[in-house]
């Protein structure tokens, strides 16, 4: 019997096709290679973009600046749902689906639990077996080091390499756990929450910030005895949402909740109808443009955040300093505010009255 490849065997496989071409780290060569869709350059590139290596970082950066941005039509479409919902099952489904119809699908995944595993589950390619043979599909799990502003920042990274390499659909996975939902409505135009069926009026916990950032509810598993079930999910969910703030950003002013199957097909056609419709409303209506404007912001804010933090912290000469300062913050020498304000005066100078 042939033993399936594991997700070691495959970044294996990575990193010998890598080892080959002297030009795998040049930017500029890189991006060319990226742009006419191959592969190896989409998996070296995105290995240079996930390293921690200050000179790789420069080289990321030369390589996000040569990428032509007129290229990113894709939708960017991010998912979550507890674990054993049915991620993986509906990734396959719905993306050969989208695969059949003429489009090339990629896969990411924000994992925040990979950060303290060093693993990540999420976009293990042996889940989705058919995509992973896919010519026309790519799987890439989460970066497994760092904090989730990290990882967020390379998957954010990781989707502008897979658009210039043509794909046109991204699918950002992400469990029910902890911040990772915003992070990754962050960085998508349209943000599916998936749920199981469940009896009762209990609404399966589900937080209400997840619920005010999902553009639709999708209730998995309507088949065979848990059909009716879904369909009192979808049913309950659909009156929640009705009682939740208007979203100027959808065209019904509430999300839409709907029912499929990942193991029959049932309900993906009219899953897919109903974010063709909403994309192309966004998109006309211009919040795709304006959502994804707010996004780079964001996302600069945080970069300056942790870039500004970052040199602060590696400077040789506060290191001293903010480890004194912290130790009198911890026994209450010092208040927080004040010592944080100290630091800053020190590093850009006292700041000017009128500023
Ligand atoms: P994940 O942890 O969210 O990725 O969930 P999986 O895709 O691994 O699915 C968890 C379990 O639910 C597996 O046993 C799947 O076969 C099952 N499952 C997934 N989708 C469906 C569905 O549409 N119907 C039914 N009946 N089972 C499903």
């Amino acid at each position: 019997m042939q033993a399936r490849p594991t997700i070691c065997t495959i970044f294996h496989h990575e990193r010998t096709e890598m080892s080959s071409p002297a030009n795998r780290k040049d930017p500029k060569a890189l991006a060319e290679r990226l742009q006419t869709g191959d592969r190896r350059a989409l998996a070296q590139a995105i290995t240079l973009i996930e390293s921690a290596r200050p000179d790789d970082r420069l080289r990321a950066s030369e390589l996000l600046q040569r990428l032509d941005t007129s290229r990113s039509v894709a939708m960017r479409i991010g998912l979550s749902g507890t674990p054993g919902v049915g991620k993986s099952t509906f990734i396959e489904a719905f993306g050969m689906r989208l695969i059949d119809a003429g489009r090339r699908v990629a896969v990411l995944a924000v994992d925040p639990s990979s950060t303290l595993s060093g693993g990540s589950i999420l976009g293990d390619k042996t889940r989705m077996d058919q995509l992973a043979r896919s010519q026309h599909a790519y799987i890439r799990p989460s970066p497994s080091e760092g904090t989730l502003g990290g990882v967020a920042r390379r998957t954010r990274e990781t989707i502008r390499l897979v658009e210039a390499a043509g794909f046109d659909t991204i699918i950002v996975e992400t469990v029910g756990v902890g911040q990772s939902e915003t992070a990754v409505a962050e960085m998508t135009d349209i943000f599916l929450l998936l749920l199981a069926p469940a009896g009762g009026d209990e609404l399966q916990g589900v937080k209400r910030g997840i619920m005010e950032i999902a553009d639709l509810i999708v209730i998995n598993k309507a088949d065979g005895a848990l059909k009716p079930v879904a369909e009192m999910t979808r049913t309950e969910y659909a009156g929640a949402l009705r009682l939740m703030r208007r979203r100027p950003d959808d065209p019904d002013g509430i999300p839409t909740a709907l029912t499929v199957s990942s193991l029959t097909g049932d309900g993906l056609p009219e899953l897919w109808d109903r974010m063709a419709e909403l994309f192309d409303w966004r998109e006309r209506n211009g919040w795709i443009g304006q959502t994804r404007s707010a996004q780079a912001a964001t996302a600069f804010d945080r970069a300056l955040e942790q870039g500004v933090l970052r040199a602060v912290r590696e400077n040789a000469a506060f290191v001293q300093d903010l480890q004194a300062l912290r130790a009198q913050v911890a026994t209450g020498k010092i208040d927080p505010e004040v010592a944080a304000g100290r630091v800053v005066r020190q590093v850009f100078g006292t700041p000017r009255e009128d500023a």
